[in-house]
């Protein structure tokens, strides 16, 4: 096959849910691109795809998803794959990667490459103030793919690392407990004190915001939309005199090398 007719796949994210939101470099790549692929939820939010071939597909077909992708491009195809967010967290990369990995030799050396995207953890951040001023990790609470056990251990040592902690996938019908357990286990490893924020829908028409504490929060009010940013022990929470309080998480933690407020790393 000559390289022009060399097809690609693009693995793309959408960010949170407002076409604001999406990148330049995303829209072009989908522009580009002659068939489309995503869970349903996903394709039913893109801007105007006339002309497309659209392969709407459910959540936890990943992987075919994926080698479906694959197969199109080796035949010269123009292919997008999209996530919501970001591709590569939580999303459809990983899954094309692993595809590329245990597919044949020849899919190596497709054009495969990932446009990113504003991931929810970052949207919902830009929403509060900023939570994720100082260091910070991500958490999947789903066990579709992982051990219940291994999450709660991770949970353990990121609260008593002090990290800040976005949890994904809090939520779902299929596993309405889990998110119960998690608090239980985050409240045995920070102070009762540290803010809570529930970021349901970030960027989209439903967005709703629910700022409490880790002593307060009622897990229950987490579904797959939300987002749930634990804050560290330092993070502070600045009142106003109407409207939301701002959450952020100071730069400087005691002990630190510079001790004005002259820090000399790259901001
Ligand atoms: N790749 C996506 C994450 C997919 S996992 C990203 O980078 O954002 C799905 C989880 O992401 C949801 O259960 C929820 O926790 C979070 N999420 C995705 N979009 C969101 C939004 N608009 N608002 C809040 N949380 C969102």
């Amino acid at each position: 096959m000559s390289s022009a007719d060399a097809g690609s796949v693009r693995v793309l994210g959408l960010g949170p849910g407002s076409v604001e939101q999406l990148t330049d470099e995303a829209r072009h790549a989908l522009e580009r691109a002659e068939h489309v692929l995503g869970y349903h939820t996903y394709l039913a939010r893109l801007p105007a795809l006339e002309g497309k071939v659209l392969h709407g597909s459910d959540n936890g077909d990943e992987l075919s998803r994926a080698h479906h992708a694959l197969e199109l491009a080796a035949a010269g195809a123009h292919v997008a794959i999209v996530s919501g967010g970001d591709p590569g967290v939580f999303g459809m990369a990983a899954a094309v990667f692993e595809a590329v990995e245990r597919g044949p030799a020849a899919h190596r050396a497709l054009d495969v490459a990932v446009v990113p995207g504003v991931t929810a953890m970052l949207a919902a951040a830009a929403r509060l103030g900023a939570p994720l001023g100082n260091d910070f990790c991500a958490i999947n609470l789903s066990d579709n793919l992982k051990p219940w056990s291994l999450i709660e251990r991770r949970l353990e040592l990121a609260a008593q690392a002090g990290f800040v902690i976005a949890l994904y996938n809090p939520a779902s019908r299929a596993r309405p407990g889990q998110v119960h357990a998690a608090f239980e286990r985050l409240r045995q490893n920070r102070a009762p004190y540290a803010p809570v924020a529930f970021a349901k829908a970030v960027g989209r028409t439903d967005e709703e915001l629910e700022l409490t504490t880790l002593g307060e929060a009622d897990p229950a009010h987490a579904d797959m939309r939300t987002l749930i940013v634990v804050g560290s022990e330092a993070t502070r929470r600045i009142e106003r005199p109407s409207g939301q309080p701002w959450l952020y998480t100071p730069r400087r933690v005691d002990g630190g090398r510079v001790d004005e407020d002259r820090a000399d790393e790259a901001s």
